[in-house]
Parts: C-alpha cells; sequence; structure tokens
C-alpha cells in the first residue's frame, strides 16, 4: 500500500523495548480495592471466593502465554514473571504489560460467576500495572519474596485487627489503637489469649499467597508426562525453598503434592 501523507505521524511512537537478558516482572493491582471489597461483600479479613478468581485469572494467562515462567499473587495483585530470553512482542515494554493487564481484568470479569455465583459484580474492575526488570536471580527471588514478606505482614495485621472488632467488639478505631507499636509477637499473643486462635492454624493461602508454576508430572493412564500449571502456598522465604535450573531458569524446590483446582493440563 503506498504511504500516506500522514503516517509521519508513526515517528513520535518511542522504542520502549526493555534490556535483554534480564526478568520481566509485572504486577497489577486492582484500583480501590478496599471499596471494591466492601461493594461486593468480601468477608474479612479474608474472602477466599475472590482470591480463588484471582489465582483463576492468572492461571488463565499464564496458559495463553507460555513465555511466563511464574507468577505470584495475594490480597489485590498478581505478579508475572517472564522467562530472561522471552522475545514475545520483541520485548516492548507497553505491549507485554497491556497484554498481561487486559488478559487478566478480562478474565477476572469473565470468570466472575465462576467463584461468585449469586453475587451480583456490581461494575467493572480497574487494575493499576507497572512493568519492573530484575537482571540477577537473586534480585528476583528477593522481589517475591518481599511480596510474600507484605502478605505476612498484613494478614497478621488484618486477622488480629478483625478478631478484636468482630469477636472483641472493638470499634474499628479502638482496635487500631490498640495495634499501634505492636511487634509479631504481640499480635500472636493477642489471638491465641483472647480468642484462642492459633495463627499458624490459619489457611496457608491466606498467610503465603499463591505462587504459580509450570511443573511436569506423569499421567496415571497414559503413563505420559504432561506440563501443569499447580498452585503452591508455600514460605519462599526459606532457604531450601529456591534451586537453580541450568544458570537461568528458577524453579521452586519441592512442590507440595497439588489437589488443588488450577492443575490442568496444557
Ligand atoms: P489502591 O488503588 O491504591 O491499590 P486499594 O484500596 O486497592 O488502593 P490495597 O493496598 O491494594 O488498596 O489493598 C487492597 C485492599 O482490598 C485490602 O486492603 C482489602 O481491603 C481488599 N481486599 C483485597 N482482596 C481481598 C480479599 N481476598 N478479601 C478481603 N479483602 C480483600
Ligand atoms: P494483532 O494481534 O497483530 O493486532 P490482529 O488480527 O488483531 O493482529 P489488526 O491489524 O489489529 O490485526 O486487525 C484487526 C482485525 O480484526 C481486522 O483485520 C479484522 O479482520 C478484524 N476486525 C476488527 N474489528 C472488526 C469489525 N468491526 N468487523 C469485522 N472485522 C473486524
Ligand atoms: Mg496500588
Ligand atoms: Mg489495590
Ligand atoms: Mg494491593
Ligand atoms: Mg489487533
Amino acid at each position: 500500500m503506498a504511504k500516506s501523507s500522514f503516517e509521519y505521524v508513526k515517528t513520535f511512537e518511542l522504542d520502549d523495548t526493555v534490556l535483554p537478558n534480564s526478568w520481566i516482572v509485572v504486577r497489577l493491582d486492582g484500583k480501590c480495592f478496599h471499596k471494591f471489597a466492601d461493594d461486593h461483600n468480601f468477608k474479612k479479613p479474608n474472602d477466599i471466593r475472590a482470591l480463588r478468581l484471582m489465582n483463576y485469572s492468572a492461571y488463565s494467562v499464564l496458559r495463553e502465554f507460555n513465555e511466563l515462567l511464574l507468577a505470584y499473587g495475594q490480597s489485590d495483585e498478581y505478579s508475572f514473571i517472564f522467562k530472561k530470553d522471552c522475545n514475545l512482542y520483541k520485548r516492548r515494554a507497553a505491549k507485554l504489560l497491556t497484554i498481561v493487564n487486559s488478559k487478566f481484568s478480562s478474565s477476572y470479569v469473565f470468570y466472575w460467576r465462576k467463584f461468585f455465583g449469586d453475587e451480583e459484580l456490581k461494575y467493572p474492575p480497574t487494575f493499576d500495572g507497572r512493568l519492573i526488570l530484575y537482571p540477577s536471580q537473586e534480585n528476583l527471588i528477593d522481589y517475591l519474596k518481599w511480596r510474600q514478606a507484605d502478605v505476612h505482614i498484613n494478614n497478621l495485621y488484618n486477622t488480629t485487627f478483625w478478631a478484636l472488632v468482630l469477636k472483641g467488639n472493638l470499634t474499628p478505631s479502638q482496635a487500631e489503637k490498640r495495634l499501634c507499636g505492636t511487634l509479631s509477637a504481640d499480635k500472636n499473643e493477642i489471638l491465641f489469649k483472647e480468642f484462642g486462635e492459633n495463627y499458624n492454624n490459619e489457611p496457608e493461602i491466606f498467610k503465603r499467597g499463591t505462587l504459580l508454576t509450570r511443573k511436569c508430572i506423569t499421567d496415571e493412564e497414559s503413563k505420559k508426562s504432561v506440563k501443569i500449571i499447580a498452585d503452591v502456598h508455600d514460605d519462599m522465604l526459606k532457604n531450601n525453598f529456591w534451586q537453580e535450573f541450568s544458570g537461568h531458569l528458577i524453579k521452586p524446590k519441592n512442590l507440595l503434592a497439588h489437589k488443588g483446582s488450577m492443575t490442568d493440563m496444557i
């Protein structure tokens, strides 16, 4: 086709190709989800339906893009990690960020009913997104540990806060005051002494978030090796969790036996 006289405008587009040979992380986060959670009657402090919908939406992203190595989610956020040598969209930042965000966001809406049943989706949710590069495996693992440390801190706080409000009959501001300046040990003690709750017995998915990872297993019937996406709720901060594979791939070392809803043939 002959070039039109308008085509020069294309030259205004800037190159946003990211550095080769580094891990690309895309992190999405729900916009104003404290309100979205209230508007949709999320159970406090953890609504399992919402976590499963987040996980399933992330799973549909992983299923679509083979260049994705791992994903990790907690609360209203999800991080997606592309393989180091990924060449999808020639590593253009805007393309990678937007395809991940739009696939995730549309899946969240598309699969809403699968997890929320009759609870009506009142308006379309919004997710923000950012793209970060990590040049070393150590940085990448520290990134994942950082996000998991975040869920631990928030979840212990929220679990104690909501126990004080829902079971201890404190107002939210009284509960906030009570927790001001407390350490982890203090919160564990409040839960145990005042409410007979052992924080360690909280579901792993609440305490640790969810890591989605690709895994090869042997199919029982055909005895063939098949690839699956597994969800893991393990402690990524412990020293022996990560194992190096051929210098540029990371995989969790000991995957828990998987029984969850996520596993699927890919
Ligand atoms: P921002 O737009 O800045 O991200 P936000 O309201 O989304 O604002 P976040 O720090 O992202 O703030 O926190 C997410 C909030 O969403 C939580 O504080 C909680 O209120 C709510 N939320 C997310 N997931 C769940 C869940 N599974 N169960 C209960 N509440 C949830
Ligand atoms: P890419 O992923 O590279 O964008 P693509 O198949 O989406 O690939 P585009 O150049 O974006 O290619 O073209 C969009 C195509 O979608 C059109 O060529 C046409 O086939 C189809 N399409 C989009 N909107 C309509 C429409 N309203 N009616 C019919 N076909 C449409
Ligand atoms: Mg945010
Ligand atoms: Mg948010
Ligand atoms: Mg958040
Ligand atoms: Mg197109």
